[in-house]
């Protein structure tokens, strides 16, 4: 028998924003039994560090590639994309998605953030395993992008309703179920129009029905409801949308006869893509900043007594950036629009690049509204867990940093330096980026905000690190003093015996 025979089959699954404490707690009442066999029999992290801006379409772009925003490109739940001078909104909100158009919304969301918008030097996991002929599968996920042609379902409603949008094939894993659009199997299993509430059953079903039928060597398998419901309930909630997971997951296994059963021929990675905060209040940064001119969404007509747009606003719930509109007055814009941001009300962090005469990213400038201020660079003499080296200058206490023997630890800011940097080198990043403070949000462009409830988004460990728990990943994880997201595809890839191209470029 070849290795590749011997190899267990692999599951990953995302479920949205658990909270490490929320899944500890669940596990200690009983209420997360397939969770805890997996802690038990497996290796748990309970600081699984998320990319910057935590939020679930960067986040999902790192897990999917394994490298940062500077690689993927994918730099928020809403952005500017400069080359055709509009806002890219994924969904913060009906409302957001509506001042933008739901059309333009769920075309960006299901073709675009695959197809334009990610990278296309960057390889996908399942474009990897595909080329490696790894049977993969994938259930409702943002990230999708693999080798396979799927048409769009024909007969049902979301289709009807939305047959001229949804017309298009999508290139993904071998077995794709994405809501009710795309079904590589007639399955009977039905996502009731992709709503929340009911995608983790969706999701269930169609994994039931891929282990009934031996479908795959690797499945995506995503949970998300956790987050929508920690979104609204606020963190502490997540107990029950735990349970509600772990339900799921029993299904999943069931198929295969039992837990121990299915774990005897399949490995588990099961991840959190962030975390979660309880959310008191909302920040207007379109209104606090509408001195300098702010692009409006595309529906709105501007009232002549408005002044002319000069920076585009993105609200990515605990984070934000700004864009400047003209290239000539970049660097003003953006001096006015930090100068502003740091006077504002729940802003922790204020971010932009400092350029040098070739218009390189020469050093990343971090200030507090103390005006305290960072600013470093990689390559130096000072190396972070993950092993990178930089070159600091300024307040260390401006990302809680300490530096002992050469070795920078930010424990509040997990994995700072390489996200802040990666995140304000990514090509379609703003020229500004701002992190939220503990209990503020940004209201995004429908005017909601999670007040009384939950979010995430921000640079701070209570955002950024999720949960991750490795049950028969061969070969065994190392030992690592920092996990990150961007760990686990090199993982799968491993677990398969196939080289990771992004990291070898
Ligand atoms: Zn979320």
């Amino acid at each position: 028998m070849s290795a590749a025979a011997k190899r267990k089959k692999l599951v990953l699954c995302v479920i949205d924003a658990l909270a490490p404490a929320m899944l500890e707690r669940a596990v200690a009442a009983g209420a997360a039994p397939m969770l805890e066999h997996l802690i038990k029999n497996g290796q748990y992290v309970a600081g699984c560090v998320a990319a910057f801006p935590s939020v679930t379409p960067v986040c999902a772009a790192s897990i999917i590639t394994g490298v940062s925003a500077d690689r993927h490109h994918i730099p928020g739940m809403n952005w500017y994309l400069r080359e055709e001078e509009r806002y890219v909104e994924y969904g913060s909100s009906l409302r957001s998605a509506q001042r933008f158009g739901i059309a333009r919304q769920l075309t960006d969301t299901v073709y675009n953030l695959n197809r334009a918008h990610l990278s296309a030097q960057t390889p996908t996991v399942f474009e990897e395993l595909d080329d490696a002929g790894v049977r993969t599968a994938g259930t409702t996920y943002l990230m999708y992008r693999g080798r396979h042609r799927h048409d769009p379902q024909r007969d049902t409603a979301l289709t009807r309703v939305a047959a001229a949008l949804m017309r298009h094939p999508v290139l993904g894993p071998r077995e794709l179920f994405y809501a009710d659009i795309f079904a590589s199997r007639s399955t009977g299993c039905r996502s009731g129009l992709g709503m929340p509430g009911v995608r983790d059953r969706h999701s269930g079903c169609v994994s039931v029905y891929l282990v009934e039928n031996d479908l795959f060597d690797f499945l995506l398998l995503s949970l998300p409801d956790n987050d929508w419901y920690s979104h609204k309930y606020g963190p502490d909630a997540q107990m029950h949308s735990i349970a509600q997971a772990d339900l799921q997951l029993a299904r999943v296994f069931a198929a295969a006869g039992g837990i121990e059963e299915f774990l005897a021929d399949h490995a588990m990675i099961v991840l959190a893509d962030h975390s979660q905060v309880p959310v008191t209040n909302a920040i207007a940064l379109q209104d606090e900043l509408s001195e300098l001119g702010v692009l409006g969404p595309a529906r709105t007509p501007r009232r002549s007594r408005e002044q002319e747009p000069r920076i585009a606003v993105c609200p990515s719930q605990r984070a934000a950036m700004v864009y400047a509109l003209h290239e000539a007055e970049r660097d003003a814009m953006r001096a006015s629009a930090a100068a502003r941001s740091l006077g504002i009300d729940g802003i922790a962090h204020v971010m932009w690049l400092a350029r040098d005469a070739h218009d390189r990213p020469s050093e990343a400038i971090v200030q507090t509204p103390e005006r305290d201020e960072l600013r470093f660079a990689p390559g130096g003499e000072v190396r972070d867990a993950r092993g990178l080296e930089w070159s600091l200058e300024g307040e260390l206490g401006v990302i809680g940093a300490r530096v002992e023997d050469g070795l920078i630890s930010t424990p509040d800011y997990p994995d700072a330096l390489e996200r802040v940097w990666s995140a304000l080198t990514s090509p379609s990043a703003g020229e500004l980026l701002l992190s939220a403070s503990e209990g503020y949000e940004f209201m995004d462009w429908g005017r909601q905000a999670h007040v009384g409830g939950g979010s995430h988004g921000s640079l701070h460990a209570s955002d950024s690190l999720g949960a991750l728990v490795l049950c028969g990943v061969e070969p065994p994880a190392r030992e690592r003093t920092q996990w990150s997201i961007r760990d686990v595809a090199p993982l799968v890839l491993e677990h398969f015996g196939v080289g990771h191209q992004a990291t070898l470029a």
